[in-house]
């Protein structure tokens, strides 16, 4: 396990090199779903803190069998009924704000809650149509809704590569993510993650400007259960 993510930071690093960013300014999220809270631990002991899970109530069992100080993101599509649990549980991030039903529900639940949640928005750049999140017509009325919600924090942006093995086709979605970013940046001052990039093509992401890569089975192996990507 330690030697895994040894493995994949230095991945970066050299991915980083390449794009000409400092490694130290790319988080790793390890995604941690469908993974016993034990092997989470071991890779805790490596001094993993970020990880990653896709279902709400495996996260807030884990949670609490990992110490404190580890940030827990949320990556997978978030069911309105599950917003309480995630502001109770105190998750670091949320990946996938991907409708208004959402940001309503995260803004209504703060406002009783007294908590900000941070999030960032997911776009369905190759539009396809297994995918959750906002198409690209879709973004900036989403952002002039949202940016007036106070119980939300608009710290970035998230995509999934498309599912195809040409890579500069990987490379061109990736990219689009990286202008959207830049030119929502500065606008909302918050802005500080752009989260792209899996096991299989987060070093193309990196070299498009990613700087939060979530990496699941290059870490953990292969997972038993099937877990959908949203
Ligand atoms: C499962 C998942 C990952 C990690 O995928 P790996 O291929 O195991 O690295 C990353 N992002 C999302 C949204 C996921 O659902």
């Amino acid at each position: 396990m330690a030697e895994n993510i040894a493995r994949i930071r230095e991945e970066i690093e050299a991915y980083s090199i390449k794009a000409g960013v400092f490694a130290q300014g790319i988080e790793l999220v390890a995604v941690s779903k469908t993974i016993g809270a034990e092997r989470v631990k071991e890779a805790y002991d490596a001094g993993q803190r970020m990880f990653g899970e896709n279902r709400v109530q495996e996260y807030v069992e884990k949670s609490g069998k990992l110490p404190q100080d580890a940030k827990w993101n949320l990556i997978g599509q978030l069911q309105t009924n599950k917003v309480k649990y995630i502001m109770e549980n105190n998750a670091f991030l949320v990946h996938s704000l991907d409708r208004l039903s959402l940001a309503e529900e995260l803004q209504k639940q703060g406002e009783k809650k007294n908590r900000t949640t941070d999030v960032l928005v997911q776009l369905n750049i190759a539009e396809e149509q297994t995918k959750s999140g906002l198409l690209m017509g879709e973004v900036d009325a989403f952002f002039e809704k949202v940016t007036r919600m106070d119980r939300i924090r608009l710290k970035g942006i998230m995509t999934i590569g498309p599912n195809v093995s040409d890579e500069p086709a990987i490379r061109r979605v990736f990219a689009r993510a990286k202008q959207v970013y830049d030119r929502l940046r500065r606008e909302v001052k918050t802005f500080s993650y752009l989260s792209m990039g899996m096991s299989h093509d987060f070093g193309l992401a990196i070299l498009e400007g990613s700087n939060m890569v979530r990496v699941g089975t290059a870490i953990f192996g292969k997972r038993e259960m099937s877990a959908p990507l949203e």
